[in-house]
């Protein structure tokens, strides 16, 4: 029976205000219920107090109201939260909670499993099951916001979109979950609090651009040699450097904002001087900053971390250069809550 009901968190507010005038009922009826669906995230309509018996019993007749559920928490001994995130559908996603002294970051999973075949990544050993809906983005962030105030004494700051899934092949819910968590009707955030981090498709990052959007983009690149890349994250060869590139610096001429290269350094894969300089030219087209980030080996993976001899000479270099470049310390390895090591062990 409650297959057939529409989930009421997929209407917009107005379709929520129509709906109601469609009943005889007045539309505000409409932004109450929008309220308490979104800025106050109820789950339920017993609980919508303003509302009268008999219009939440209309409400009950007509819809659900599909929800996450933290199925299981995890605490790492750094503070990192991992929580399994159960769908209205039974299938699981995982999000993170990192704490640092002055700021708690959520990151969240745009897809359930992922469709790209990045040869480090744990979540690409899952097969892409299906796209997170806006709600379904939105209630993470709720869910970790709550956690930070409770575990952490402070509320969320900062989003970063680096969970299971690549967030551009899912673009529109995550624009739409965006919309809400930044809107005073949502949860109020900034915009320059949220990062959108992509294994680099140039079309969408183009999209984005001409979209206008507020937040910051990150783009794991790993490698700035097209047939390194490649070895490591197969769908290179379809999107190569050279049109990332373009779309990167379309990126900066729309937005004026500074991207983020995330990168790590492996051994026998992208550990030579010459992968070194290809890094800082690609580097020059457009104002960015680096995040060398510490490799968090997977189960069976034949990855392993550079030396620390040479990821300080990827420091140097980008640092004569005039490159801004930040060393990722590893959060939550312990609990297998570090980047890439999202897999739904549990
Ligand atoms: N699909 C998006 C977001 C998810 S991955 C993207 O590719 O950006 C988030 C970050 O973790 C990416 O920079 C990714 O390259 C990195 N990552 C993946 N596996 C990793 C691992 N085992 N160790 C360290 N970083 C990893």
């Amino acid at each position: 029976m409650s297959k057939n009901k529409k989930d009421i968190r997929s209407l917009t507010k107005e379709q929520l205000r129509d709906f109601f005038i469609s009943q005889g009922h007045k539309a505000f009826r409409g932004n109450q219920v929008y309220e308490w669906l979104w800025q106050k995230s109820l789950h339920n309509f017993e609980d919508m107090t303003n509302i009268s018996k008999e219009t939440r019993q209309m409400l009950e007749d007509n819809f659900v109201i599909n929800h996450i559920e933290v199925d299981f928490m995890q605490q790492s001994k750094d503070g990192t939260i991992k929580n399994a995130v159960k769908l209205h559908d039974g299938l699981v996603v995982e999000s993170v909670l990192i704490p640092t002294k002055n700021r708690t970051t959520a990151c969240v999973s745009s897809q359930v499993g992922c469709s790209l075949d990045c040869r480090f990544c744990a979540t690409a050993r899952l097969k892409r099951m299906r796209n997170l809906n806006p709600d379904e983005i939105y209630d993470q962030v709720v869910a970790i916001d709550k956690e930070s105030r409770l575990y952490h004494n402070m509320p969320l700051s900062n989003i970063v979109f680096m969970g299971m899934g690549e967030p551009l092949m899912n673009y529109n819910n995550v624009l739409k979950a965006i919309d809400k968590i930044t809107s005073a009707e949502g949860l109020g955030m900034a915009s320059k609090r949220i990062t959108v981090s992509t294994s680099g498709i140039p079309k969408m990052i183009k999209k984005m651009a001409d979209d206008d959007v507020k937040f910051n983009l990150a783009v794991s690149l790993h490698s700035a040699i097209d047939k390194v890349r490649t070895s490591i994250m197969p769908f290179n060869e379809t999107f190569p450097l050279e049109e990332l590139r373009e779309a990167i610096v379309h990126w900066y001429a729309k937005t004026k904002r500074r991207v983020t290269y995330e990168y790590v350094v492996w051994e026998g894969v992208n550990d030579r001087q010459k992968d070194i300089d290809a890094l800082v030219k690609f580097c020059k087209h457009v104002p960015c900053k680096v995040n060398l980030i510490e490799y968090n080996p997977i189960d069976d993976g034949d990855f392993k971390q550079a030396s620390q001899d040479i990821i300080n000479n990827y420091i140097q270099k980008l640092e004569r250069n005039r490159i801004v470049v930040n060393v990722r310390r590893s959060r939550g390895k312990d609990i297998d809550a570090a980047c890439g090591q999202l897999a739904n062990k549990t």
